[in-house]
């Protein structure tokens, strides 16, 4: 299996696999959405809320907000069922507390983490609006989760594959310069002087056959080549999209521990 890296930024990587099966790629991806452990709060203690919002709608906001948890973040913290406390402690906890008085809109940099290392993502996510004079007072404590429970420990916004386009085109048929037009995502550029259409960027073909529809005289035709893959993995910033993919392979093969252990 060969791995060649298209792009990549702090959210988002873009590769392709070659020489892979197609439940092989799905696994990684799977275990990419549900199964990479992430920071998220999970319990809200409420001391005073004088907004309009309900305390659910706001401490669902504050699970929904995304939370550093890159590896260094979680680095010797554990998930709440596999810790031996009897409620929260720093090793499978952290808690951000909210304090602020109105009028204004309270934002997600207002929540102040007992660790420097775990702290909203984005510090302008807005969180609830206060009017003069009232307060909001709380305490939102995260744990490690899985996606598999709930989304708001899911670290990958995208987490998708395709298989890599092929388009090849028929010699015995007339040239149909027409379908440059039709496509919906310029891949196909009609060049008259050498007959024939070229083929601008491929990787970016959605495989919506439109080309093939509108073709009469079957000059094109849309396949895919069959091990080959690419893979999108963005991230909701609470960890590099690499990082998610290394603890993805890291679980997997933990399960292909565990069947040979079994097979023994
Ligand atoms: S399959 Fe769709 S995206 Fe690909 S070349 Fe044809 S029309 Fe364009
Ligand atoms: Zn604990």
């Amino acid at each position: 299996m060969e791995i060649e890296v298209k792009s990549k930024d702090e959210n988002e990587i873009v590769f392709i696999v070659h020489n892979a099966e197609v439940p092989f790629i799905n696994a990684i991806r799977r275990i990419a959405m549900m199964e990479v452990p992430k920071i998220a709060v999970e319990d809200v203690n409420v001391i005073i809320n004088d907004s309009a919002m309900f305390n659910e709608v706001l401490a669902h906001r504050l699970g929904l907000t995304p939370l550093i948890s890159n590896a260094k973040a979680i680095e010797g913290m554990v998930m709440a069922e596999e810790c031996d406390c009897e409620e929260y402690c720093p090793k499978c906890s952290v808690s951000l507390t909210l304090k602020k008085t109105g009028p204004g809109i309270v934002y997600s940099k207002d929540l102040a983490s007992t660790d420097s290392t775990i702290i909203p993502v984005y510090d302008t996510i807005p969180l609830l609006k206060l009017k003069e004079d009232e307060n909001v007072d709380l305490e939102a404590v995260a744990k490690i989760g899985i996606g598999e429970n709930h989304a708001k420990w899911m670290p990958t916004t995208v987490c998708a594959y395709k298989q890599y386009p092929k388009i090849t085109f028929n010699e015995d048929a007339e040239v149909n310069y027409d379908l440059a037009d039709v496509c919906p995502r310029n891949i196909l550029k009609s060049d008259r002087r050498s007959k024939k259409l070229k083929i601008l960027d491929i990787e970016n073909c959605s495989m919506c056959k439109t080309c093939m529809r509108a073709d009469e005289n079957d000059y094109i035709d849309i396949g895919y080549e069959k091990n080959i893959f690419i893979f999108t993995i963005e991230t909701d910033g609470s960890m590099p999209p690499e990082e998610v993919l290394l603890k993805a392979c890291d679980v997997l093969s933990d399960k292909a521990d565990k069947i040979i252990e079994f097979s023994k």
